[in-house]
């Protein structure tokens, strides 16, 4: 279950500190393990749900945790909790955090699964392998920004607060880690058609990132290329436009004048 234990004592303060614990809110934390950061979480917030899929954890957590009454153990996969309702009932009018340690191949989808289902969330505050930290966080118009990056920036504003080495675990891993902070945006960017569509886009864009445009957008979209080619000039961006040089306002731009395009 891609189980590395954080065995540095200096890393889980600093993640519940810069993650939102604080009095008067409410922490998610997903992916409990032994409970090292549960503590922390639940000694600066007022409240803590914490959600763990492994059952041989919960006589584990039971005892690591038993000197605390803020906190809810959760014993299920993430996937399968209706947090909406969780938040309802566990956190009424209170802000909400959520902190996450993860197995990473699974960090990305259940990152995009909270932000697309527009949880009243504040933050999310999670650790990644150090290179996914960059990708996630990477601006659009640099050169490691992807389509995740993309989808991560429309619904909120990420930073990556600080790095952990790989000797802070228990195994050690062979990859350094980072943890981030998306602050969930209050209002997601304006102008946008077609949601659904934006993303469609957007994935197709970054598909052959280093090509022009034109080409993955055709390929990926099932458009002719001169119709892909007619409303990049329409959005003002140059033929030669690659994926990673467009701004966010270019992107929508350009999803918009493809919209009607598909039919
Ligand atoms: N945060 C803990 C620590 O540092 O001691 C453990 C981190 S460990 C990398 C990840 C934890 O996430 C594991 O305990 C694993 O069982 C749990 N996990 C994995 N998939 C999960 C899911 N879908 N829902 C909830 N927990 C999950």
């Amino acid at each position: 279950m891609g189980q590395n234990f954080l065995i540095n004592p200096s890393v889980c303060p600093r993640i519940a500190e810069l993650g939102n614990a604080a009095p008067g809110w409410g922490v998610i934390e997903i992916g409990t393990g032994i409970g090292v950061l549960t503590c922390e979480l639940a000694r600066r917030a007022d409240k803590v749900a914490a959600i763990e899929i492994d059952s041989r954890l919960m006589p584990v957590l039971n005892e690591t945790l038993a000197e605390f009454h803020n906190i809810k153990i959760i014993n299920d996969d993430v996937l399968k909790v209706d947090l909406k309702r969780l938040i309802a009932e566990e956190f009424p009018g209170m802000p909400v955090a959520v902190c996450a340690n993860l197995p990473y191949y699974i960090t990305s989808p259940i990152i995009m699964a909270l932000l697309e289902s527009r949880l009243p969330i504040r933050s999310i505050t999670v650790m990644v392998q150090k290179e996914a930290a960059a990708r996630i966080c990477a601006a659009p118009g640099t050169r490691e920004v992807g389509a995740v990056s993309i989808a991560v920036q429309y619904f909120s504003e990420p930073k990556v607060l600080f790095s952990v080495s790989r000797g802070s675990f228990l195994p050690a891993p062979n990859v350094d880690s980072a943890v981030i902070r998306l602050d969930v945006r209050e209002h997601t960017p304006e102008g946008v058609l077609d949601e659904a569509f934006f993303f469609r886009m957007v994935k197709a864009m970054f598909s052959q990132r280093r090509k022009a445009l034109a080409n993955p957008l055709s390929a990926g979209l099932h458009l002719p290329k001169e119709k892909v080619l007619f409303c990049m000039e329409q959005a003002g961006i140059p033929s030669t436009a690659r994926a990673e040089q467009l701004s966010m306002e270019q992107m929508i731009a350009l999803s918009n004048f493809l919209l009607p395009a598909k039919d």
